[in-house]
């Protein structure tokens, strides 16, 4: 390819939107539903490194990799060399029909990296949520049990079943039931707002758990390492390990959604591995492949194995293409030393809002592992949820070409997910920028 990189700095020609993209934002507002609504006030025309360019020529650094996808950056060399090759030899013939070899190299990479010690089998798919369907599927077929419990402030995807696990109403449940049956919900561990040790935080969940659904019926236990919509929530150090170490005790399976702090997100291959857990079965999506959609469950063999022939896949899942950018991924982050980067830029992140924090009380906590860092944003003298502050804040910093997200289950969290590789000065203007608009919205 002989095209020119993409210059790595923020820059403006026309306010967000410009003239084009207003003109596109009147086109999708036509024929794309209102459900459907874009945050970010431009339309990308190309895309590498930690900048998104728009169609009016503006760049804007991207401090969401598109909702942790690209965290080696969008359009890696390796990732469209890969995708390149792949698309010329086969598009597509399904793999339950006609196989192919690289799905067994994946699920071998996966059976090497992943924190489960016995040997493990993958099944690919295609979305997040297709994983964690997947994953309650086999959970019930190997348990013989019915039961699922997931927490509060969960995120598990927007399917029926997923639905039903996700905590959040607005927007994500609301005028959709009725959801699927046996999913529960029991409390988990958010030490800022209750105040609990891990191992407090665990006793009242296994309370629930046990009292509200029982160990006979409940096939697994599901939670994301660090809940990330519900506002990039870490839990209380020791919490994740007593409830593994329950449920290996009363045949439970221990069910981790990776989707978005697996593949170093989070500084390490998966964030299980830094709460000392091992899990039976994750779900894994999301910064897998480089932006190309493929998701995938992994789990001990013997769980796996509890689905009769032909009980798991699906037309798409493992796509020849994005199988093919899903090694070249995993081969970028181990080659560029990806998930150190990540380190790094938690605590870029962390130093600037600690900083910051001295002299805006309203920064209530500063938290999350590696490249997936957040703020909660309150009201100091009440601890009250500041979600118009961050909603504003949000809105602003995009229109000053930053892309920023939003979490929260009260909506006042900033989050940050950087692609990974991005360069330490681009990541530092972008929290610049959001530190005047903070000051100027004091
Ligand atoms: C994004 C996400 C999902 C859903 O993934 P989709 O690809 O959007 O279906 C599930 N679990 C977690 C933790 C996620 O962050």
């Amino acid at each position: 390819m002989s095209r020119e990189p993409l210059d790595q700095s923020r820059k403006l020609v026309t306010e967000l939107p410009g003239p084009k993209a207003r003109e596109l934002r009147e086109r999708l507002e036509t024929y794309v539903p209102k459900a459907v609504s874009p945050s970010t006030p431009a339309f990308v025309s190309r895309a590498e490194g930690g900048i998104v360019e728009d169609v009016d020529g503006n760049r804007l650094i991207d401090l969401g990799a598109g909702i942790a996808v690209t965290t080696v950056g969008a359009s890696h060399p390796k990732v469209v060399k890969a995708v390149q090759e792949q698309v010329e030899d086969f598009t597509h013939t399904c793999f339950m029909v006609t196989p192919y070899e690289s799905y067994i190299q994946l699920a071998k990479r996966l059976d090497e990296l992943v924190p489960i010690s016995s040997h493990t089998r993958t099944v690919l798919l295609n979305s997040g949520a297709e994983a964690v369907e997947n994953a309650v599927k086999v959970a019930r077929a190997y348990t013989g049990k019915q039961a699922v419990a997931a927490f509060d402030n969960a995120y598990h995807g927007r399917t029926t079943l997923t639905m039903g696990l996700t905590a959040k109403n607005m927007p994500y449940k609301e005028s959709f039931g009725p959801f699927a049956s046996e999913l529960y919900r029991v409390p988990g561990s958010y030490p800022y707002r209750d105040g609990l040790s891990g191992e407090e935080a665990a006793a009242r969940t296994i309370e629930s758990l046990e009292s509200q659904i029982g160990a006979n019926n409940l096939a697994a236990v599901i939670m994301e390492p660090i809940q990330g919509e519900g506002g990039f929530i870490v839990p209380a150090e020791g919490f994740l390990a007593k409830v593994v170490e329950w449920c290996k005790a009363n045949d439970v399976l221990f069910i981790a959604d990776e989707v978005q702090t697996g593949f170093v997100r989070t500084g390490t291959w998966f964030a299980s591995e830094a709460e000392g857990i091992e899990p039976d079965l994750i779900a894994l999506a999301k910064g897998i492949a480089g932006g190309m959609p493929l998701s995938a469950v992994t789990g001990r063999a013997e769980v796996m194995d509890a689905v009769h022939a032909g009980g798991l896949g699906g037309t798409y899942g493992g796509n020849p293409v994005a199988v093919a950018a899903g090694i070249a991924s995993l081969e970028a982050m181990e080659e560029e030393g990806m998930a150190a980067k990540a380190t790094r830029i938690g605590e870029i992140i962390t130093e600037h809002f600690t900083q910051l924090q001295k002299d805006d009380a309203r920064i209530g906590d500063i938290r999350g592992r590696g490249a997936m860092m957040a703020v909660e944003m309150v009201d100091p003298a009440t601890k009250e949820p500041l979600p118009k502050l961050v909603n504003n804040v949000a809105v602003e910093a995009r229109k000053q070409g930053v892309i920023t997200l939003t979490a929260g289950t009260y909506g006042n969290v900033l989050r940050f997910l950087p692609p990974v590789i991005i360069g330490e000065d681009l990541l530092k203007e972008g929290l610049s920028v959001i530190t005047d608009i903070l000051t100027d919205m004091k």
